[in-house]
C-alpha cells in the first residue's frame, strides 16, 4: 500500500502536458527499466516488453502519460500571457487558478487573471478560454522574455498532493497518471505469464490519441487493455440513474463509447474473471468521450481491445479525487488477466 501510494504520488506530481510528456517517460523508464526491455517511438510514446513463457499472444497494456495542459499562446504588450488549451478544459474553472510555465530558465509561476466581485458587470458574458490570462508579475513583452519565456512553451497546473480521510488522494492530472502508476505496478509485479506484456505508455492522448496511432505499430499487439482514469458520475446533478463510475466501487469496465464498441467477448471475458476472483467492478456505457482505444481498436486488422477504469471525480480540473481501493482493484484485475490470457484464450475470442 505506501509502494503504490508513492508511486501515486510521483506520477501525479509529474508535469507531463501533451507534447511534453518527457518527464513521465523517465519516470516509467526508472521504475521498468530492470525488468523490461525499453523502446521508444518517432512521437515519445515509451514500450517496455516483458517476455513470459510464450510467445504469443502479444498483449499491450497501455496509460497515456499526457495530462491537459496548454500552450503559451501568445503575450500582451502589458505582459500578460494567453493559452492556448491541450485537451479539455472548462473556461470558469480558471480564474484565480496557478498555473506553471515550463521556460527556458526554470518554471514560472503564474495566476489566471479573476476579475474581482468589485469589478464584474453585473451580466458578465460567459468566460471563454481565448480571454484568459496569465498574470506571472511581468509588466512588459520584455519583462516576460527576461523570465526566459516564449510562444510555445508548455504549461502545466499547480496542485500538490493530499490524502483525505485515509483511502481518497488528491491531485492533478489522474487521468491518465493512475493508468501510469498502475502500468508500472503491474509490469513489475508480473510473474509467470503464457504471453508477451507490451507496456505501451503513450503521448497526445488528450489532443486526439495520436500517440496510440503510432506506439500500436511498435508495440505490435493481438489483444490491448487500456487503463484509464475516466471521469466519476457520483457527483450529484451529473446522472440521473445510478452512477457507473463511483469512486469506491471498484475497476470501471467499459462498455461503448462514442469512439468505441468496446470487443464484447474480451469485456465478457474481463467481467467473469473479475467477478471469479471477486475483484470489485462496474460497468460503465459511456455516452461522451474516448480513449486510446479508439486508435488502437482499428490497427492492424482490428484488435480486441478492453478499457479499464479507475473513476477521477472532478477530471480536467486542477484537483481530481480517486480512491486507492479502485486502483488496487484495477491492479488486481490487470494482473489477473496478464497471468490467464494465453494463446488459447486469445483464439476463443477471435470471429470464427
Ligand atoms: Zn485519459
Amino acid at each position: 500500500m505506501k509502494d503504490l501510494q508513492k508511486l501515486l504520488e510521483e506520477f501525479s506530481s509529474c508535469p507531463g502536458p501533451p507534447g511534453g510528456e518527457e518527464p513521465v517517460a523517465s519516470l516509467i523508464r526508472k521504475h521498468l527499466k530492470v525488468q523490461c526491455q525499453i523502446q521508444r517511438d518517432g512521437l515519445g510514446s515509451l514500450i517496455a516488453v516483458k517476455q513470459g513463457s510464450r510467445k504469443e499472444p502479444r498483449i499491450m497494456l497501455t496509460a497515456h502519460m499526457d495530462e491537459v495542459g496548454f500552450m503559451l499562446q501568445n503575450i500582451t504588450k502589458d505582459g500578460y500571457l494567453r493559452l492556448q488549451p491541450l485537451g479539455g478544459w472548462i473556461a470558469s474553472h480558471l480564474p484565480g487558478q496557478r498555473l506553471v510555465v515550463h521556460g527556458s530558465k526554470g518554471s514560472v509561476e503564474g495566476i489566471v487573471a479573476a476579475i474581482p466581485p468589485h469589478f464584474a458587470k453585473e451580466h458578465q458574458s460567459e468566460t471563454k478560454i481565448e480571454d484568459l490570462l496569465l498574470d506571472v508579475g511581468a509588466g512588459s513583452k520584455e519583462e516576460v522574455a527576461s523570465l526566459g519565456l516564449h510562444l510555445g512553451d508548455l504549461i502545466t497546473p499547480v496542485s500538490h498532493f493530499a490524502v483525505y480521510n485515509k483511502q481518497f488522494f488528491a491531485n492533478k492530472a489522474w487521468d491518465d497518471r493512475v493508468g501510469c502508476a498502475v502500468l508500472v505496478a503491474a509490469m513489475r509485479r508480473l510473474k509467470q505469464h503464457p504471453n508477451t506484456a507490451v507496456a505501451a505508455a503513450t503521448v497526445q492522448e488528450e489532443v486526439g490519441s495520436r500517440g496510440a496511432v503510432t506506439a500500436v505499430e511498435v508495440a505490435k499487439p493481438q489483444v490491448a487493455i487500456v487503463l484509464e482514469g475516466p471521469p466519476a458520475d457520483d457527483l450529484p446533478g451529473i446522472s440521473k440513474d445510478s452512477p457507473q463510475g463511483a469512486l469506491g466501487k471498484g475497476c470501471q469496465i467499459r462498455l461503448y463509447d462514442p469512439s468505441t464498441i468496446i470487443h464484447r467477448r474480451f469485456w465478457q471475458w474481463v467481467a467473469e474473471l473479475a467477478q471469479a476472483k471477486k475483484i470489485a467492478h462496474q460497468l460503465a456505457v459511456r455516452q461522451s468521450g474516448a480513449t486510446d482505444a479508439r486508435a488502437i481498436h482499428l490497427a492492424r486488422g482490428g484488435i480486441p481491445t478492453v478499457v479499464l477504469g479507475v473513476p477521477v471525480r472532478h477530471a480536467h480540473s486542477h484537483s481530481g479525487l480517486i480512491n486507492v481501493e479502485d486502483v488496487k482493484a484495477t491492479l488486481d484485475l490487470t494482473l489477473a488477466i496478464l497471468q490467464k490470457l494465453d494463446n488459447k484464450i486469445r483464439k476463443s475470442l477471435m470471429p470464427k
